[in-house]
This record gives C-alpha cells, sequence and structure tokens, in this order.
C-alpha cells in the first residue's frame, strides 16, 4: 500500500480543498472590498446631499439661516462624528460646529480656489485627523458666492461594520475548511474504492484465481466502464487460457497415440529375432507414424499462416464455380465407396479475387467433413450464389448432425467432437477453413445442425 501522502484519495483532497480555500478567501475578500466601497459611497452620497441642502437653504433664506441650521445639526447630530464649517473662498472660517473632536483642521488653499471656480462641484476627499482613530471622509462645496462649505463625517461607523464582517467571515472560512476537507475526502474515497477494488482484483487473477471478478455496482460512472472492461478483458484471458489447455490436452492426445504406437513397433520390433520382411515393415508402419504426425505439424502451421492473412501479391482472380467443381472431382470416388450423391446449384458468375490454393483447400475441408459425415446412401447439396455485397457457398450433409454442446467448438483448432474421435482427422480441418475465409474479410458459419444433417455456409464479400 503508498504512503498516506502518496494515495490518489489524498491528493484529490488536498487539491479540492486548496482549490476550495483560495476560491473562498479570494470570494470573501472582493466581497469585503466591495462592501468597503459600498459604505463608502454611502457617506460620500450622504454629504454631496447635505452640501445640495445647504446651498438651496442659502438660496431661499440666506447665510443666517444657514449659521443657525449649522448650530442645529451640531447639536443634534454627534459633534465627534460630524463637523459643518462656512468659509470664505480665502480660507477665512465665517462660522463652525464643535471642533473640538477635530483637532488640527486646517485647509489647503488650492482646494478652495479649485471649488470656487465652479459652483456646481463637490469635492471628496479623506483626512487623517490625531484627534480621530478612522479616516474622516471630508467634502467642499461652494454654496453661494464666496462661500464654502465644508462637512467633515468621521468612517467610524463603516469600519465598525467592516470589523464585525472580518470576524464573520474568518469564522465561516474557519468552520468551511474542515468541513470541505471532510466532504473532499469522501467523495475522493467513494471513487478510489472502485480503483482499488479493481487492483485487487488484478493481484488476485496475477496469482491465478483466473475467475476472479470485480464487483462494483450503481457507480454509472467512468469508474464502473473501467470495472466492466477489466471484468470483459478477464472473461477473455481466461476463455483464451481455458481454449490454450484444451488445445494442448487435444494435441497431447493426438501426439499420444501415434507415439506408442511408435513405441510398440520398436518395442516389438526389438524383443525378438525377426525376419527381414518384418523388419521392413516395422519401418514402413514408424515411417507412415513419423508422416500422421508432420502432417499435423504441417497443418498447424498451414492454419497459423493463413491467420496470418492473404498478400495482394498471391491472389487472383477467380471463379468459385470452377473452384469448387474441380474440388468435388477430387472427393468423387470417395462419395462413389460410400454411395453418396454430390448435387450442384451453382451460379457460374460468381468471381472473387483470392488465393486459389487455400480457397481451394477451404472447400475441400468442408466436402471432406461432409462426405465422412453424411450418413451411407445419402446425399451432399453444394450450393454457390451471391447477393449484391456476398457470395455464399453452403455445404450441406445428410449425417447425424453435431452435438449442441459441441457447436461453438468446432471451429478451434484442435477440436473434435467426442463421437468422431473413431474417424481419422486431426481437429485442424475447420479452423484452416475458418482462418481463410477470415482472411478474404469473410466467415463461416454453421447454419444448422440437427440429426438431420448439417450445414456449413462460408460467405465471401465480393
Ligand atoms: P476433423 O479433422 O476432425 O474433421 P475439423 O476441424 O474439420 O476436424 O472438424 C472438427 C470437428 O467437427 C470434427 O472432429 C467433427 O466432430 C465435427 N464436424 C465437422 N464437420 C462435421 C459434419 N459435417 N458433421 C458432423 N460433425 C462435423
Amino acid at each position: 500500500m503508498p504512503k498516506l501522502p502518496n494515495t490518489l484519495s489524498f491528493r484529490l483532497t488536498l487539491w479540492y480543498s486548496s482549490s476550495f480555500v483560495v476560491f473562498l478567501a479570494a470570494s470573501l475578500l472582493i466581497l469585503l472590498v466591495l462592501i468597503d466601497a459600498i459604505l463608502e459611497d454611502r457617506i460620500d452620497e450622504e454629504l454631496i446631499e447635505e452640501i445640495n441642502e445647504f446651498r438651496e437653504l442659502y438660496k431661499t433664506e440666506g447665510i443666517e439661516r444657514v449659521k443657525t441650521e449649522i448650530d442645529l445639526e451640531g447639536k443634534t447630530g454627534d459633534i465627534s462624528e460630524i463637523f459643518l464649517r462656512l468659509l470664505t473662498s480665502n480660507g477665512e472660517q465665517i462660522h463652525s460646529s464643535d471642533l473640538t473632536h477635530w483637532e488640527g483642521i486646517t485647509t489647503v488653499q488650492s482646494i478652495l480656489e479649485k471649488i470656487s471656480e465652479d459652483e456646481t462641484e463637490i469635492l471628496l476627499l479623506s483626512v487623517e485627523f490625531q484627534s480621530q482613530e478612522e479616516e474622516t471622509r471630508v467634502a467642499y462645496g461652494l454654496i453661494g458666492p464666496e462661500l464654502i462649505l465644508n462637512i467633515g463625517e468621521s468612517t467610524e461607523d463603516k469600519e465598525e461594520i467592516m470589523e464585525i464582517l472580518f470576524i464573520v467571515f474568518t469564522a465561516m472560512f474557519v468552520i468551511a475548511v474542515p468541513i470541505i476537507a471532510t466532504i473532499g475526502w469522501f467523495i475522493a474515497r467513494k471513487n478510489v474504492v472502485g480503483i482499488e477494488e479493481i487492483n485487487r482484483a488484478a493481484i488476485d487473477i496475477k496469482s491465478g484465481q483466473f475467475n476472479r471478478r470485480v464487483s462494483i455496482e450503481n457507480q454509472h460512472d467512468e469508474i464502473q466502464t473501467l470495472a466492466n472492461t477489466f471484468n470483459k478483458m478477464a472473461e477473455r484471458i481466461n476463455q483464451l487460457i481455458t481454449e490454450m489447455r484444451e488445445m494442448i490436452d487435444n494435441i497431447a492426445h493426438d501426439l499420444r497415440s501415434p507415439l506408442a504406437r511408435i513405441r510398440a513397433i520398436s518395442e516389438n520390433a526389438l524383443s525378438r529375432e525377426s525376419s527381414k520382411e518384418e523388419y521392413q515393415s516395422a519401418a514402413e508402419n514408424t515411417l507412415e507414424e513419423c508422416d500422421r504426425m508432420i502432417q499435423m505439424v504441417n497443418n498447424t502451421l498451414d492454419v497459423a499462416e493463413a491467420e496470418a492473412g492473404v498478400t495482394e501479391r498471391e491472389k487472383e482472380e477467380i471463379n468459385l464455380a470452377n473452384l469448387i467443381e474441380e474440388a468435388c472431382e477430387l472427393f468423387e470416388p470417395v462419395a462413389e465407396e460410400k454411395n453418396v450423391v454430390l448435387t450442384f446449384t451453382l451460379n457460374t458468375s460468381c468471381y472473387l479475387n483470392g488465393n486459389r490454393q487455400s480457397l481451394q483447400r477451404m472447400a475441400s475441408n468442408l466436402l471432406d467433413n461432409a462426405i465422412k459425415y453424411t450418413k451411407p446412401n445419402t446425399s451432399v447439396d453444394i450450393k454457390l450464389d451471391k447477393d449484391s455485397n456476398l457470395i455464399k457457398i453452403s455445404i450441406s450433409d445428410k449425417g447425424e448432425g453435431i452435438p449442441t454442446q459441441s457447436q461453438h467448438r468446432i471451429f478451434d483448432r484442435f477440436y473434435r467432437c467426442d463421437s468422431s474421435r473413431s474417424k481419422e482427422g486431426s481437429g485442424l480441418g475447420l479452423s484452416y477453413a475458418k482462418a481463410v475465409a477470415r482472411s478474404h474479410g469473410g466467415d463461416i458459419i454453421l447454419e444448422n445442425s440437427s440429426k438431420q444433417g448439417s450445414t456449413f455456409v462460408i460467405s465471401l464479400p465480393i
């Protein structure tokens, strides 16, 4: 097992949590900056509104009323948080509210000059007073000829709100991070559990448990797809191993008989004094058995070669009706011996670009089987026809049929039905035929098989 920091669950959780922390911190920071800007805007709006009201008051009721209003506001408002001053354009203070909390209050001449130029402009700025803990927003505005109103408002309330918000956001952050990390850990584990199960299954299969499968259900995601694919792959591997084992069993079985016979012949020849003719016969029999084994090995190599495919160089245009007739001619004597009639329904315009020799052997293998397994005094029917894309050759016999449990195996190398073991053959004929059909882009199937006989169909693309 990998160490915790190297595990996928840990890394996913770390990624997930750090992304969330960065996102949450950035969001809260942006929110704080925005709220701060909004609150400052509010203060500015209030100051502007106030100056506009004083402008109106001056216009309608004159300077004395303005002074009274300044006194009134000074009394009703908190004098530590707000101040009002009436100035001339050269900075002389005409009137003001109580300025005891606004130590060091001054006026910059350039500001007054700027304000005097435009009677609609209101100038806003932030100023720090020694006697005030927080910044003060200050506004200047011309309310009459040569008459400037200067108002200041402390940002203490705003800063208090910001401080509370900061504490709330920090608390939210501190609480949210462990919760999110825990959720992230569970999500990561949920996904990784599937991968771990696949890993365990792979280890079990490696140690020889070929029937082991991954059991993940209801995940409906990539992990489930991976598990399904893994199971299919394991199934296929298991199937191939079983087939290989059976093939090796079959080869061993098929080699054992000729080898046992050769041994018996040799043993017999050595065990007693024999005549020249007897030794000659023993040597002939040994040769025959050896030829049979060589034939079997050659057939195996031929199947492998056919499976490798046919190159363009080896192909030519072939009239299949002719090819089938030629193949049947070779089997006429065997068929006659069994009193089997070969019947033909051949479409003579079926042409194919293929390898003559291998196609001929493919047809021969099927004909050989059909004649071998059909009952005596019956017929083998051969049909050749085509549609727009496929040429079909069907070969039907009237034999005992192939047992259902063997039907899916007959194309496997060295496979022979139990009932056929007494007959001559190596179990390679059909696998060779199928390999040839496939190397020409086609296939062979056992279309039907019953007690009344079997029909094999070869389909080849035109
Ligand atoms: P074999 O050399 O044994 O004929 P094949 O590969 O040609 O090998 O066939 C495999 C097995 O399929 C045979 O052993 C036989 O049991 C069965 N088989 C093939 N063709 C027929 C058929 N026409 N009727 C019945 N059984 C068949």
